[in-house]
């Protein structure tokens, strides 16, 4: 018999799953008690379950959690898990330590079909979307891995473009937030898009509550659609209209991400650009000094480059602008930089437009 994922359900049909099974109604709240609470996610540890519901629960649920294949350890404290997936498939989570906080990235596909130019993951192509449990089970794993209560951000910035596998991540998203389970509140959970209108349309419609992260890299059309063939498809003046929309129904500002890239996206034609897109839209600029990846003629930005484009922006720009300083780069942990090696699936073809380098 398949079991069903303990990570993969809400509080609600946990419940009415049990029920249907014999159960009391408070055997879920006795559940979700133990495992959220107490952290403890073996049934048969759970003294206050009577023998005969530990044998149901044995029977019907399951709370693996994907496997830690590998850990690599950053100089500066970041943390990549390569993750072993049921079907010998991999994906890899980051845990970035910065201050007061610690940020989780997690993966939301096995690969991507997007062929982001600067991404290491567009390389592996979409090989399957992840299940609700496998995008829940990294947070708990996550959890596991750092003591409870520790992470204090999530970002859906791993493997993968969250809007392409929208049902699983709004599901797992609403998991995460629901005070029963994981507890995280919306202004802690950011989900980063490379442009999917029909995505972004269909979050800001159920009314999940969330921050949303669309990477920029360019605000002129022809270079953005060379290093993003999504912008063939959806140009700016398609994503402009579609993130003033969104911004109208979040409490949110959007975050756009601009890769910073020497002698391609860094003159002052681009920052006039960045500022006349970002402007009359609710936001703030995260510049990302762009990190070397294999078969990549591109060079990393210098201090001097970074500080001149921050010194202009300031002065250009309308809306806030932050530089964030790239973690874990000596273990490809950083940007653009995540590829689970070793995978089991091919490549699915193509869908919507989406062309693979
Ligand atoms: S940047 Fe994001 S959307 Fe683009 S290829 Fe990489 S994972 Fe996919």
């Amino acid at each position: 018999m398949q079991k069903t994922s303990i990570w993969s359900l809400l509080p609600s049909e946990l419940e009415e799953a049990l029920i249907e099974l014999g159960e009391k109604r408070f055997r879920a709240k006795q559940l979700l008690n133990w495992i959220f609470q107490q952290n403890i996610i073996d049934f048969t540890q759970m003294s206050n379950i009577s023998k005969s519901s530990i044998q149901t629960l044995n029977m019907h649920f399951t709370t693996e959690l994907p496997l830690v294949d590998k850990i690599s350890q950053s100089d500066d404290g970041t943390s990549k898990y390569l993750l072993k997936l049921k079907d010998d498939n991999y994906i890899e989570m980051v845990l970035i330590p910065a201050d007061e906080k610690l940020t989780l990235c997690i993966s939301s596909q096995v690969g991507c079909m997007r062929g982001c130019r600067f991404c290491s993951t567009s390389k592996l192509g979409l090989l399957r979307n992840l299940t609700v449990d496998e995008i829940t089970g990294q947070v708990y794993l996550a959890r596991q891995l750092t003591g409870s209560f520790r992470i204090t951000n999530i970002v859906f910035m791993g493997m993968g473009e969250p809007l392409d596998n929208l049902e699983n991540v709004i599901k797992a998203i609403r998991i995460i937030q629901s005070d029963k389970c994981f507890a995280f509140s919306p202004r802690r959970i950011t989900v980063s898009t490379c442009g999917i209108i029909p995505g972004i349309k269909q979050l800001s419609e159920t009314g999940l509550k969330v921050k949303l992260a669309v990477s920029l890299n360019s605000a002129i059309d022809e270079k953005r659609s060379e290093i993003m063939p999504i912008n063939v498809k959806y140009p700016l003046s398609v994503l402009k209209p579609a993130l003033q929309k969104f911004t109208k129904t979040s409490p949110f500002r959007i975050t756009f991400e601009y890769v910073l890239i020497p002698g391609f996206n860094m003159d002052i034609k681009d920052q006039k650009a960045l500022r006349k897109f970002t402007g009359d839209i609710s936001s703030k600029i995260n510049l990302i000094p762009w990190n070397p990846i294999p078969g990549l003629e591109w060079k990393k930005s210098s201090e001097k480059e970074v500080n001149n484009f921050m010194k202009m922006m300031y002065k250009l720009s309308a809306v806030p602008i932050t530089l964030r300083n790239s973690r874990g780069q000596d273990i490809n942990a950083a940007c653009g930089m995540l590829a689970g090696k070793k995978q089991k699936s091919p490549p699915l073809p193509p869908i919507d437009g989406a062309d693979y380098l």
